[in-house]
């Protein structure tokens, strides 16, 4: 089937914003620091300006806006469901992030749960697990392909205990943008009795997430990340590892019946559903109203579609920094592996940090230098750094990263090659 193509990047706010330079002039900013945090999507500021009016406690009120407020948080919850295909009898609780979905999926976690997660994931999804004292951590080895992650965890599955088990792995790395071979993963995990979470912080933006066709039991992601940054997350999945644990946050809403007395104490009966459950406070309707309208978003524009145009930016981007001498690119599975908008490199001579502030000061380009999260990962790809070649960079070892996404015009990609190619020809300053 032909696939339709978006030729104009989506609206975002902060199109128009201009970037000082160290010469005095400002240029448009070129914002490539999707993976970090993405600009809100225009038509999620629209839709989130037009509900503001009618904004209302939810959950707690009997007056009209009140109850407004609630349908629409209600209808939010449906609508972040259908975008990330919940299964019918899928919770969706609303976070405040993914590392925030993650850490309350680790305190659901049962008694000896054996938790299994690659080294090279984000330090949201490596740190939760093992510290409310009921899950051990075994941690397996960086694969250098898709099909050894799949071997990876069939082999250490195999060697498993009996009991509960959860796979956590990520979509897509937010270090190389690759593609993890998720659908495989959850299958093998399945077949061993195990569940996984999917840290869709990184796939969400970019590619269609379907819990159900993937065959995992949870996913995480963030707003912020997905063109709606108003503070709120999603974990969404199985609801019976939820319903029975200790609620995420002490306080109303999450408690059915509460009573309190000197004599007795404070004694209290929480609910069980778990979106009541860990949903304790008052919510955050308008982050949850801001990532419904996102999914609205980007339905509307269409996912084959925002997946041609990025495919076709992210060949120029890695075709320009192929061609510039000095620059290495980093990867886990090779130079072709399927990827998203998230391309990591060092470039010889250069420190990372005076890299991205040079791209900010001379181009007006934003993007993220350092470790990305993800220490593992970034210090085993940079490694053998010393061996080939580039190793005349002092100062510590670290990365640039230039993400982009659904709003990233044309130009921005080519202006990043282009001031690369000056940089790298050019070397630091002394
Ligand atoms: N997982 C991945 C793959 C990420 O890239 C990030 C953030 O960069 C996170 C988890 C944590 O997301 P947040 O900071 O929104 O909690």
């Amino acid at each position: 089937m032909p696939v339709t193509t978006v030729s104009a990047c989506l609206p975002v706010l902060g199109a128009e914003v201009r970037a000082p330079l160290d010469t005095g002039e400002d240029v448009p900013y070129a914002a490539l620091d999707y993976a970090a945090s993405a600009p809100a999507l225009r038509a999620v500021w629209d839709e989130v300006a037009a509900f503001l009016p009618s904004y209302g406690s939810v959950h707690r009120g009997a007056g009209y806006l009140s109850r407004l407020s609630t349908e629409l948080f209600e209808e939010s919850r449906a609508t972040v469901a259908a975008f990330l295909g919940c299964r019918p009898d899928d919770a969706l609780i609303f976070t405040r992030s993914t590392t925030d979905s993650l850490n309350l999926l680790a305190g659901a976690l049962p008694e000896g749960c054996q938790v299994f997660v690659f080294a090279t994931e984000h330090h949201a999804a490596l740190l939760p697990w093992d510290r409310h004292g009921r899950a051990a951590v075994t941690c397996l080895p960086a694969p250098s392909t898709p099909e050894q992650a799949v071997a990876i965890l069939r082999a250490a599955l195999a060697q498993a205990a009996p009991g509960p088990k959860l796979l956590c792995v990520t979509g897509a790395s937010n270090v190389t943008g690759e593609l993890w071979p998720v659908a495989d993963l959850a299958a093998t995990a399945r077949s061993f009795g195990a569940r996984t979470v999917l840290d869709a912080a990184q796939l969400a933006p970019h590619r269609p997430v379907d819990i159900a066709a993937l065959g995992v039991d949870w996913v995480a992601l963030s707003g912020h990340k997905l063109y709606a940054p108003f503070g709120a997350g999603v974990l969404a999945g199985r609801a019976d590892w939820l319903s029975p644990a200790e609620p995420y946050l002490a306080g109303g809403g999450a408690s059915a019946v509460v009573s309190a007395s000197p004599d007795a104490g404070v004694e209290v009966t929480w609910h069980t559903a778990p979106e009541v459950r860990h949903e304790a406070g008052s919510p955050n309707v308008v982050g949850a109203y801001a990532l419904a309208a996102a999914c609205r978003a980007l339905d509307a524009a269409g996912f084959p579609a925002l997946v041609a145009r990025e495919e076709r930016l992210l060949a120029s981007l890695l075709t320009g920094l192929a061609e510039t001498p000095g620059v290495r690119v980093l990867w886990l599975f090779g130079q072709d592996a399927p990827r998203v908008g998230v391309v990591s490199f060092v470039v010889a001579g250069w420190e990372s940090g005076a890299l991205a502030r040079a791209l900010s000061d001379r181009y007006g380009i934003g993007v993220r230098d350092g470790l990305f999260c993800a220490h593992p990962l970034v210090q085993a790809l940079l490694g053998d750094r010393a061996e080939d070649g580039d190793g005349d960079c002092d100062g510590p070892l670290k990365a640039v990263r230039a993400s982009f996404g659904a709003g990233t015009p044309d130009e921005h990609i080519e202006r990043l090659v282009r001031a690369v190619r000056e940089l790298a020809a050019a070397g630091p300053p002394d």
